[in-house]
């Protein structure tokens, strides 16, 4: 009986589980046998493999984060670690692996495919910075939590008459900030891709409330800076009473979205397809609400860019 591997690494993400339970079951339903890898490439270094039976994916599909666990390593990005690394899928007789992460994780994935192992990547990044892919595994999510979080802020600035000012994660990319903007109609964004001017916001902030608005929310992309510095400067520049708020490491929790966790299952599903089919070293990604794959090559020379669309509708919206 042929054995497919899986592990998540890197960051972990809303959804992972349901991609897990989805690999597994079209796995083992296609009669594979199915390994899971502990704390990702760590854990394939350490040979902690664990033979997972459908029952092992029971009760995971609505839980955040990741039964399997993430780790990051060093060492694996060696040769010495890679060559380890190989010789523990040899010595289970793992010829398929497949890979849940972020960009990092698909180089290593690209890196095992190259020496021999087929390995197959799903996008698992809240980050939304994976080219090729409308979406990654847990952004949805994200963008609910931090919905929420605005909502709430929003209860109480207004109360105030204040500004809050909301960093949130995604790395150097802005999807996080711009998406969860539009959704919460916030008043200002600043993403990384985009040049921002604190004089210009602090202007438009300030003749909302000559207006007669009550609160107004700014949400900063952490690559684009940090919120506990923005907000004195907005304070300084407006006259207005601003608050700075991090979301942290909330906007990673959390049950996945229905979305999450349909197009997760679909995903998982593509990738024993693929196995199956005979195709290997590519990414699985979901354009268009259609499941696509995409070589590892191809993803890192393409640029992973914000939507300009999205930004122009936020402008618009504004
Ligand atoms: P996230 O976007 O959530 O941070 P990620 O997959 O990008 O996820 P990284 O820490 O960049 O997270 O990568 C995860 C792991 O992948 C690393 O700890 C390392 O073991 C492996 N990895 C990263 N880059 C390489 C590389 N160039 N070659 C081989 N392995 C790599």
């Amino acid at each position: 009986m042929k054995k497919i591997g899986v592990l998540t690494s890197g960051g972990d993400s809303q959804g992972m589980n349901s991609a897990i339970r989805s690999v597994v079951r079209t796995g083992l339903a296609n009669g594979f046998e199915m390994i899971g890898v502990k704390r990702g490439f760590k854990g394939l270094m350490e040979k902690d493999f664990t033979k997972l039976e459908s029952k092992d994916v029971s009760d995971i599909l609505y839980r955040g984060g990741t039964f399997l666990q993430s780790a990051r390593s060093e060492a694996f990005k060696t040769e010495e670690g890679q060559l380890k690394a190989i010789s523990n899928l040899q010595e289970e007789g793992i010829e398929h692996l497949v890979v849940i992460g972020g960009d990092g994780s698909y180089r290593g994935a690209a890196a095992l495919n190259k020496r021999g192992i087929k390995t197959y990547g799903l996008p698992g990044t809240i980050d939304n910075d994976i080219p090729l892919t409308d979406y990654t595994i847990g952004f949805d999510t994200t963008l609910n939590v931090v919905m929420e979080a605005i909502g709430n802020l929003r209860d109480t600035m207004s109360s105030h008459e204040r500004v809050s000012v909301i960093e949130v994660m995604g790395r150097n990319c802005g999807d996080i900030a711009l998406q969860a903007g539009i959704a919460s109609g916030v008043d200002a964004i600043m993403i990384p891709e985009r040049a921002w001017n604190i004089e210009e916001i602090s202007q438009a902030l300030r003749s909302g409330f000559d207006r007669g608005k009550t609160h107004s929310i700014v949400i900063v992309a952490e690559g684009a800076g940090k919120a506990d510095e923005i907000a004195p400067l907005i304070a300084e520049h407006s006259g207005l009473d601003t608050r700075a708020t991090v979301l942290g490491h909330i906007q990673r929790g959390g049950t996945p979205t229905a979305f999450d966790r349909v197009f997760t299952s679909r995903m998982g599903y593509k990738a024993i397809e693929l196995i199956q089919e005979g195709i290997s070293g590519v990414a699985i990604g979901i354009e268009k609400n259609e499941i696509t794959y995409h070589s590892f090559e191809e993803i890192f020379e393409t640029k992973d860019e914000v939507n300009q669309r999205f930004y122009k509708l936020f402008q618009d919206l504004v």
